[in-house]
């Protein structure tokens, strides 16, 4: 166990911003303990130091925390080089289940959190040494650790004893009232944090040279000429003016401390003049610089870190908040965005000039724009949080080609996408699949799958191009959302068009449903009202707003879909039916995108008679897609909120003791033993068919014997094993439908001729009645976590490829949607008037893999295939599980980021 937490080091936030390490003490820091204690504590806060310790002078807490002990948990947290929190545990002797818990804060660093944030870093540490509880006395008068206790997130018991009051906390996993309380944490921690960089209140450009057109300069010269309401100042030891403005020689040279620096300097001099900035007291940094080597890069972050700036790049563009009472340009990209409400966060600098150039184009304005750079720190998921409370923005738009932490990422997108919608250009798309990957679930685990599964559980717009996405938030930005039933009537006053159109809308997903006869009458002889709606190039103004107003009344419509073509009886104005269409209201009862194929633009807005906007399309492929876009972001807000799935009765410490047992005797990992996995499933009441290990042909036809009367039509299966075999049918190492003892005889045989010193043994099972077959597994991706799959299963599954994948956790709904998207779905629903598979079983079995995934990271593929789905149940008959040493890991504890472009080896 390598990298336990709470037994390596971590940088996190504190409520007020401030970044404080988190580290485990050892005897180098026996002073600082005993400096905390002495003096950093009065006389009263030592008299209500917590628990146990309490009676304890000083150099004896010093002595008992820092010598390392096995068991003993604790942890410092860190300002800079000045200890000013400590929080430890030690398991009970007679209870290893349970630890004794103290803490200690130093006064002037009372009520921003360091109690709370030791821990939350401490529980994570305590549970993966297997730790249940923390216990603690603490005197009756103790207000603010009471408080600490109360607000942790996590139950608290208390007993009542002579002034003092005994607390027990269950360090439950995975409680959602506990993650929801870290969250919330968090998000105020990241907010105060990120104020300096998007609301600052002075700028200093570090790097501003003389030189036109280099990036300094530029980067100066657009803060000034953009109207910065607050301080800024040129820092450049060569010059003494830059543009008739003073220069100043160093960043200890301003005349105050800048709140942000940007740092357009040499790669080489990041490291140093960050330390300098961070000296000073700068709060944040952009760093435009890019090229940074693994020194430099650890140079940047530790300065960064040690002196709690937030950072932006390096390698970044630059950024720009157009908050009338900010009014930052600093970035070298492009125009200044004009203010608005579109929230702009790309981790390429390229992306980001063609997107902010297309939303200046449509007319859509920023609210801030962060160009993310090799995002060493600041990443898509502070910017979610900073739109999703700066009152101004109400449309995120995200280009992302890496995930730092995904998982927490997908936790806050799921919590922002309830509020305003999230697009994002999936980039890397084309990375090749997964090869000759040894199971069928991690062969289906492309990071394609991965990617689309995120954005799909987090209610995230994914598009497949910067065009996509403005072409889809145009729609979302000033449209209603249609019903999530997304029924589209396509009108067009040329039929051709109309199809290519309504084809569009199908293929993008969306319905086209049966429009009432009666609106027949609103239109010129020869229209049609069958959707697609042709009505005619003769139709007038007059008819045509008419028919819109009745088509958007209609029960059976979501959303309209309007194509016009110039035609020559459109050019006298009164009769140009564009015009029409302009001289009624943008916004109606459903949303209403135009396809104006004379327009010469892919996407723009057009301003109705309301005011409001529609967006007009050249294309009505882009308009389907965009409004399929908006469909899926209506069902998304229309599901309840998706709650984790319980799987009762999972044995956890059968299963770790199996795991550990393995891992132990194989510390290089590897598949498991036929027999092992049967106890692994087991444990987590996954329905494996009863397996009987036989080492020989006369233990096989023994054991066959005992299983016939449980098999289907009495009989068994016979599968040749030895270790490290692959897919066992394709080399004959299956046998089938058995019935007799000499059937089996002869199948052992065959495998001992075929196989010859190999064959390890054989395994014997009753055979499953018929049903159909299904793939379910799980894959832990380092990054994003558990990916769990479901598919059509058997031997021809990787034909097949008819598959869904989640993450972990699950919710009712992800296993609801997972069983409708696939392909064979009807298949699990009945077919012929055959009963429904028993669906209850089916997501049972995938509720419980990915528990386990969760609960076991050792577990890096597990392959259940098939799995026998039957109206009566559902029963596995193939199972595979590889195992490799993971450390334990929770992806929602509160930390700052680790880039590894700056951990080096
Ligand atoms: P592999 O996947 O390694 O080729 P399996 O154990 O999955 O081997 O067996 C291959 C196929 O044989 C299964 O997809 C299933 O159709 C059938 N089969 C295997 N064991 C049983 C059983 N106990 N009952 C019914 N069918 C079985
Ligand atoms: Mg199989």
């Amino acid at each position: 166990m390598s990298t336990v937490p709470a037994r390596t080091s971590a940088e996190a936030l504190l409520a007020d911003g401030t970044t404080i390490e988190l580290r485990p003490l050892g005897p180098d820091d026996h002073r600082a303990v005993l400096d905390l204690h002495a003096e950093g504590m009065s006389e009263e806060s030592r008299r209500l130091r917590f628990f146990g310790v309490s009676r304890n002078a000083p150099a004896q807490t010093a002595d008992r925390l820092c010598a390392p002990r096995p068991g003993l948990l604790a942890l410092g947290a860190w300002a800079g080089d000045q200890l000013v929190g400590e929080a430890d545990c030690e398991p009970a002797d007679d209870a290893p289940q349970s630890a004794e818990l103290a803490l200690a804060v130093a006064d002037r660093w009372h009520g921003k959190g360091v109690a709370t944030l030791l821990l939350e870093h401490l529980a994570h540490g305590a549970r993966a040494e297997g730790i249940r509880f923390f216990e603690a006395d603490t005197l009756f008068g103790n207000r603010a650790v009471h408080q600490v206790f109360a607000g942790l997130g996590l139950p608290v018991e208390r007993r009542y004893a002579e002034g003092e009051v005994r607390i027990r906390i269950p360090l439950e996993e995975g409680d959602e009232r506990y993650r929801s309380a870290v969250d919330e944490r968090g998000r105020r921690a990241d907010i105060a944090s990120l104020t300096a960089l998007l609301r600052p209140a002075s700028v200093a450009v570090v790097g501003a040279s003389r030189r036109p057109g280099s990036v300094g300069r530029t980067v100066l010269g657009k803060i000034r000429r953009g109207d910065f309401t607050g301080a800024v100042w040129a820092v450049n030891p060569h010059a003494e003016d830059i543009d008739g403005e003073p220069a100043y020689p160093s960043v200890r040279a301003l005349p105050a401390v800048p709140d942000l620096a940007v740092l357009a300097v040499p790669a080489d001099a990041v490291p140093g003049v960050a330390e300098e900035c961070g000296a000073a007291g700068v709060r944040a940094l952009v760093v435009l610089t890019s090229g940074l080597d693994v020194q430099e890069a650890r140079g940047l972050m530790r300065a960064c870190r040690r002196h709690s700036m937030r950072l932006v790049g390096p390698n970044s563009l630059g950024m720009a908040q157009t908050d009338p009472a900010v009014r930052l340009d600093a970035e070298f990209g492009g125009a200044f965005p004009r203010p608005g409400s579109a929230g702009v966060a790309v981790q390429s600098g390229g992306v980001g000039i063609a997107l902010l150039q297309r939303l200046a184009w449509l007319g859509i304005g920023v609210s801030s724009f962060v160009s993310l750079g090799d995002k060493y720190d600041v990443s898509g998921n502070d910017l979610l949080q900073w739109w999703e409370s700066d009152g101004r923005t109400d449309l995120a738009l995200l280009h992302l080609e890496s995930f730092g932490s995904p998982r927490a990422f997908a936790r806050t997108a799921r919590r922002v996408t309830r509020t305003i919608p999230v697009l994002t250009v999936d980039a890397g798309r084309s990375t090749a699949g997964r090869r000759g990957a040894a199971s069928h679930t991690a062969a289906a685990a492309t990071p394609t799958v991965t990617r689309e599964a995120l954005f799909r559980q987090a209610g995230i717009t994914a598009t497949r191009s910067v065009d996509e996405l403005v072409e889809a938030a145009a729609l979302l930005h000033v449209q209603p959302l249609p019903a999530p039933r997304g029924a589209v009537a396509v009108v067009s006053n040329a039929g051709g068009i109309g199809i290519l159109a309504a084809d569009a809308c199908a293929e993008a997903g969306l319905q086209l449903p049966e429009l009432p006869a009666e609106i027949r009458e609103l239109l010129p002889s020869g229209a049609s009202v069958r959707n697609p709606v042709d009505t005619t190039a003769a139709v007038g103004p007059t008819e045509l707003a008419l028919f819109l107003r009745a088509l958007e009344r209609e029960d059976a419509v979501d959303a309209i879909l309007v194509c016009l073509v110039p035609t020559a009886l459109c050019s006298a104005a009164d009769q140009d039916p564009v015009r029409a269409l302009l001289e009624g209201p943008a916004r109606r009862r459903v949303p209403i995108a135009a396809v104006l194929l004379d327009q010469q633009v892919p996407v723009r807005y057009r301003t109705c008679a309301d005011g409001g906007m529609l967006p007009a399309y050249s294309d009505s492929v882009a308009a389907a897609r965009a409004l399929a876009h908006a469909v899926d972001r209506a069902r998304w807000l229309a599901e309840p909120q998706p709650v984790p799935v319980d799987a009762p009765g999972c044995d956890r410490p059968t299963a770790r003791s199996l795991v550990d047992g393995y891992l132990t005797a194989h510390p290089e990992g590897g598949w498991l033993d036929p027999l092992t996995t049967a106890d692994l499933l087991e444990a987590y009441g996954l329905p494996l068919t009863t397996s009987v290990w036989a080492r020989d042909e006369h233990t096989a036809v023994a054991a066959a014997d005992g299983l016939r009367r449980l098999g289907h039509e009495g009989k068994v299966a016979l599968k040749a094993y030895w270790p490290g075999q692959v897919h066992k049918s394709a080399l004959g190492a299956v046998r089938t439908g058995l019935a007799t003892d000499t059937d089996v005889r002869t199948a052992y045989r065959e495998f001992a001729r075929r196989f010859g010193a190999e064959l390890a043994g054989a395994v014997v099972q009753p055979m499953a009645a018929p049903g159909v077959e299904l793939l379910a597994g799980v894959v832990q991706d380092q990054v994003f976590g558990p990916l769990v799959i479901l598919g059509m299963g058997g031997t021809a599954t990787d034909v097949l490829a008819d598959r869904a994948a989640r993450l972990a956790p699950l919710s009712e709904r992800d296993l609801t949607t997972m069983v409708t998207e696939l392909r064979g779905a009807t298949l699990l629903m009945g077919t012929g008037g055959a009963p429904p598979v028993d669906l209850a079983a089916v997501r049972s079995v995938l509720t419980r893999l990915s528990r386990l995934a969760e609960d076991f990271p050792e577990l890096v593929e597990t392959d259940l295939n098939p799995v026998i789905a039957r109206p009566d149940g559902a029963v596995c008959v193939d199972a595979r599980v590889r195992l490799e040493r993971r450390p334990s890991f929770d992806p929602y504890l509160r930390r700052l980021r680790r880039p590894s472009a700056a951990e080096g080896e």
